[in-house]
Order: C-alpha cells, then structure tokens, then sequence
C-alpha cells in the first residue's frame, strides 16, 4: 500500500484487497461491494479478449456524478444558499457515446447537464442532453453555424447557455436571434485576473486565450441594452484552468468572479447563475499536495469554498445568490477506467553475461576489471565503484581507437554489471549508504516492456509529463523487489513512461522507476495503469498504427458484493480499420500480396498449398488487433 498509495488516489474506488489483488468498490454508497479485478482480467483471458485493454466501471461514473451533486446539495442546505446547483459535464473531458449516455443518465434527477466546447460536441449534446429542466452551456469559438444550432436547442425547450468568449460572437449573434426570432440565454466569460496554479494557469490571466475584458463586459452590457436584449444576459462565467493543485487558487477565483457578479447585478444585470468552469483536481500520485499530478484539497472542501464564497460575498453586496453551475470534467471521469496490460519482457542493462575467463594477452583493462570484482569486499566496495566506472569510461575510449577486441568489450560490460551489482548488495548491507552510491539502484533498474503504445492509452505521461498510477494487478503479498521504468511497444524512443509516484521519504514529487515484481515464467504479469477515464480515454493517437483498445464494461450484482459480469465488450481497431483510416483499401492490399505469391507460385519458389496458407495468414492479420499477442 506504501508502495503504491492505492488508498490515496483510489478515492474509496480502488484498495488492495486480502488476497493481494487490486480490487474495486465501484459504488461509493456500497462500500461492502468488492470486486477482485484479477478476476475480471482472468475472466477477460477466458472469453479470448486480447490485451492491452480498458476496464470501464460505470457505476464509478454514476458514483462520481451523485457525489458532486449530492455535495453540492447537502452544501447548499447547511449554508441556507438560496441558488441551486446546475452542474454540467464538459464533453471535451470524455467524448464516448456510452460515457456520455451514462452521465446524463445518472444526472437526470439532479437536473445535470452538459457542456460543449466546439461544434460535434454541441451536436452530441443537443442530441443528448435530452433533460428539459437541465442546462446546456456552449463555450469555445462559434461561428455561424455553431450559434444556428444552439438557437435550434433554445427552439426546441433546450436551456442553451451561449457563453460569449470573444466580443465579436456577440454582434453575430444579436443578429442571428433577431433574424430567426429566438430569445437567446447568454452568458458573458469573464477574463479572470486570478492565476490558476499547475500546469493550466495560462487559462487566466490577461494573456488568456478566452473572455472578454471588464471593459468588454461593460461594452457587452450596454450593446445589449441598446439592441433590446438586456433581459438576455443570465450567466457569468468564469475558468482558470484544469487540475488546480491549490485551493488558494479556487478562494480567489471565487473572491473575484463574486465581486464582478455582484457589481453587474448591482448595476442592473439580470444574471441569474454563475459558472466556475472546471478545475477540480484528481490526486493522481496521492500524496495531497501542491504536485503538479495532485492537489492539496478534496471535493468537500473545494465545493464549501464555493458555495460559502458566493453567499458571503453577494450577501455583502446585499444581491441574491446565484444558481451556481461547474464544469468538472477530470474529476467526474479520471477514476472510472484503466487499461491493463501484460508486460511481455524485461530490458536490463546488462544485457546478457559473456564468459569473463581469463584469456593469453588480454587487455590490462579486462584484468584490471577482473581483479577488482575477485577482491571486491565491504571495506572498498566505494573505492570499486570509481575505479569500475573509470575503468569503463577507458575501455570506451578504447575501443573507439581499435585497442579492444569486440569480445573483450564484452567482458569489460559483463563484468562491469556484475560487479555494479555486488556493490550495490554490500552498500545496501550498510546502515549508511554514500551519496554516490545511492544512484546504483536507479542504474542497474530494469525495462519493462509493456503491450501498450503511451501514445494511445496515456498520452499525457508524454506530452505533460502527467504522473498515472501504474499497480500490478496481483502478487500484492509479495514484496516488488525491481525498481523499473516501463517502455511501450512503439517504435519510438519517447515510447515510455519514466514518471511515477514520487518517493515521500525524500520528498521528491516524481520518481523515475516504480518498484514491481520479478517477471516468472509461467505466470503472466498484468499492470494496470489507472486513473485513465480523462481525457487519456480519448485523446490517445494511432502512432505506429495501434488503434483503439479492446474495452469491457464491469457491472456489479445488488445481491452479491464480490459477483461482477462483463456487461459489453467494445472490440479494439482492426489492422485493416486503422488503414483504412488513413486512406487505405484493405481489399486492393490483400489482392497485391496475392499477386506477388501467385507469381512465386508460378516460378515454383511456393508450392500452392503454402500459397494459399500466406495468403490466408495475410488476410487473417489485417483482421486481427493492433497491439501484440
Ligand atoms: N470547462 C472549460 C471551459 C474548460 O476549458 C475545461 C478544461 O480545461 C473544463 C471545463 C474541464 O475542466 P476539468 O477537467 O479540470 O474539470
């Protein structure tokens, strides 16, 4: 549990159970249901589904939306707050039908709804968000077309929110409402002044990409007013950034977003609720901290401070609160999938050993190196680890120059490793351990290879350097005795993921190995890495060409608390689908191999019979799944 923080970031959902296997409490109101996900991996190798694959618990998701709402509720009543909560969940944050189907589904009786950030997510939306009495709210740049459908929504008893981003959305739709006689319900994102703190700051700020200026605002109003609309403006909106490490940042958000609300209100402004965008955090490495992959608050605190902020601010001011509305996306979504992988081998350092015997006029380097590791005790084991490292370095430049042999290179590796690893036992025998030496473990730490491409399954470990929990599915009794880093199946050196949970005895935020356990033989090696069902769920890319991953869906029974059935199975992307969409013709392909062999065939380089065999495995691979078997 040390090791892995599973309590901390499993948020109640994920614990390591009795048996030394993950297991997941996927209902937050249900903590007796506990379901053993080595039995559904085990079931998933049953029913002939490949991996690397997602596990998706819907009632995570389910879970997560009455939390929010019901905190947001409970909040609200102890505080005698007169707004209600009209959360909604921005569609950028997980796009999948059934996620989304899930959502509104939990949320309905809570009048949940969703947000759209671009066009095909209104679309979705729009078709969606079927809930009368819950809101709809459009932000990001809109054109023409994208504000014709959002005045669809408003025609058909949607609660579109248009949220203007940039003032010249305004004009344009001033226009359009006019022109196709419908009211519009706007809202006005305010440019905040306040500094999101982590990796999203930049989306406050005066150089922030959204929002309109205070003078913009006031501009907004008074265009507003002059074309007869004022009655229009019902939202003020506001967001700065994603994965907010520090409440700090939220209390301020919240000082300045309420005292620009209540001056409009003050000033005539008919606004009727706030938004507080997204934000909320996922403590991703669990240690509850201003960590860039943590944060040092949880839900309650994060919604009191909210709900408490606005009715102590408007309350000042002496204006009504407003229906409050937040757009948590990570925080709905991160807990309720991961992918799990086997790992199919391990890449160490010292590669394989060569036999270090002693040969007629070797080098001196070679006897040197061999001498110490043949005297290697504890009283110059550090005084060995120079001279092996110096000795290395020599036998490099030696080797460049044509002085060393190729097998006596390979002596010069085997013993070096060999010896490394001695030192490393005799300093860990010690009750202090020389600074220098401490990188040994960091050196001679394992590869582990992994069928999983990080650019599909996890892509935020590459491109924001974002900590995943990465937990081995079992063997959780037994101590993890390899420090690794886990490489993918990519052709591509950044194929990797080098940032995990960080060590808490040396403070360090990220560490660049994770301890796992020795790889057997005949026992397969499944890890998990989780809190995936944000964005990672969808922004993946087919870098190398590995597609979709295969997915099931995990329901648990009411009547028995560890009973679980794979409800769906979401088939992965074929060989011959990622071709195809990268304007492939499988078919055309086939043929052409068909051709080649036929000519072999006719040349009698094939025998007919293994023909038709080469051709069939061909075909039988475009079909088949991306990643390895
Ligand atoms: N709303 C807006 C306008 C956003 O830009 C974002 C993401 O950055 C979100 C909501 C979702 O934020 P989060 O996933 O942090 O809840």
């Amino acid at each position: 549990e040390k090791t892995y923080r599973v309590n901390r970031w499993g948020n109640g959902y994920f614990a390591i159970g009795e048996q030394g296997d993950l297991q997941v409490t996927p209902r937050y109101d249900q903590p007796n249901l506990k379901i053993n996900l080595r039995e559904i991996v085990d079931e998933m190798v049953t029913e002939g589904i490949e991996f690397p694959a997602v596990i998706r618990f819907h009632d995570i998701l389910r879970s997560q939306v009455e939390r929010l709402n019901r905190t947001f509720r409970s909040t609200i009543e102890e505080a005698d707050y007169e707004g209600r909560y009209m959360g909604v969940f921005p569609v950028k944050v997980n796009q999948m039908r059934e996620v989304i189907e899930e959502i509104v589904d939990a949320g309905t009786r809570f009048d949940y709804g969703l947000e759209a950030g671009s066009k095909p997510e209104l679309i979705a939306a729009l078709a969606y968000n079927t809930n009368k009495n819950s809101l709809t709210i459009l932000n990001g740049y809109k054109d023409e077309e994208y504000l014709r459908l959002a005045l669809l929504g408003l025609k058909i008893n949607r609660n579109m929110v248009i949220v203007v981003e940039k003032f010249s959305e305004l004009t344009m739709l001033i226009k359009l409402s006019k022109q196709l006689g419908v009211k519009p319900i706007i809202g006005l994102r305010v440019k905040m002044m306040v500094k999101g703190r982590g990796k999203w700051e930049s989306s406050s700020g005066e150089r922030a990409k959204f929002g309109l200026s205070i003078a913009e605002i006031l501009n907004a109003v008074t265009l507003l007013e002059q074309e007869g609309m004022a009655d229009t403006i019902k939202l003020l909106h506001f967001h700065i950034g994603s994965q907010l490490t520090d409440i700090r940042a939220i209390k301020e958000a919240v000082q300045e977003a309420s005292l620009v609300y209540s001056r409009l209100v003050k000033q005539g402004v008919p606004l009727e609720y706030v938004d507080v965008g997204g934000g909320l955090a996922v403590d991703y490495d669990g240690s509850q901290s201003t960590n860039d992959s943590s944060c040092n608050y949880g839900l309650e605190e994060y919604i009191a401070d909210i709900v408490y902020g606005f009715k102590q601010s408007c309350d000042l001011a002496g204006v009504a609160h407003p229906h409050l509305v937040s757009e948590s996306g990570r925080a709905m979504t991160a807990h309720h999938s991961c992918v799990v992988t086997k790992v199919i081998g391990e890449i160490h350092p010292r590669g394989a050993e060569y036999s270090t015997r002693k040969a007629t006029g070797e080098h001196i380097i070679v006897t040197n190196l061999r001498d110490i590791e043949t005297g290697l005790n504890q009283d110059n084991y550090q005084e060995a680890f120079n001279d092996i490292a110096q000795l290395k370095e020599q036998a490099m430049q030696a080797f460049k120059l044509d002085v060393l042999s190729l097998e006596e290179m390979a002596k010069v590796e085997t013993i070096y490793w060999r010896t490394l690893e001695t030192i490393d036992v005799l300093a860990q025998q010690q009750e202090f351990v020389p600074e220098e030496l401490k990188e040994i473990p960091e050196m001679l730490s394992s590869q582990y290879l992994a069928n999983f491409s990080v650019f599909q399954s996890a892509a935020d470990s590459w491109a924001i350097d974002q900590v995943l929990p990465i937990v081995p599915i079992s063997r959780h009794q037994e101590k993890p005795t390899k420090l690794c880093s886990l490489v993918d199946i990519t052709c591509d050196s950044d194929g990797k993921i080098d940032k995990f949970i960080g060590d808490e005895a040396t403070g360090n935020p990220v560490a660049s190995n994770v301890p796992l356990h020795s790889l057997n033989k005949d026992e397969d090696y499944f890890i998990g890495i989780f809190l995936t069902g944000a964005y990672q769920d969808v922004m993946g890319d087919m870098h190398n060409l590995f597609g979709r991953l295969n997915e099931v869906h995990i329901v648990s029974y009411d009547d028995d608390p560890k009973d679980f059935y794979i409800e769906e199975v979401v088939k992965g992307s074929s060989v011959k689908g990622v071709l195809s969409t990268m304007q492939y013709t499988p078919e055309i392909m086939a043929q052409a191999i068909k051709k080649e062999i036929d000519k072999q065939i006719q040349r009698g380089q094939i025998k007919p019979r293994e023909g038709v065999n080469w051709i069939d495995f061909y075909e039988y691979c475009l079909d088949g799944y991306t990643y390895l078997k």
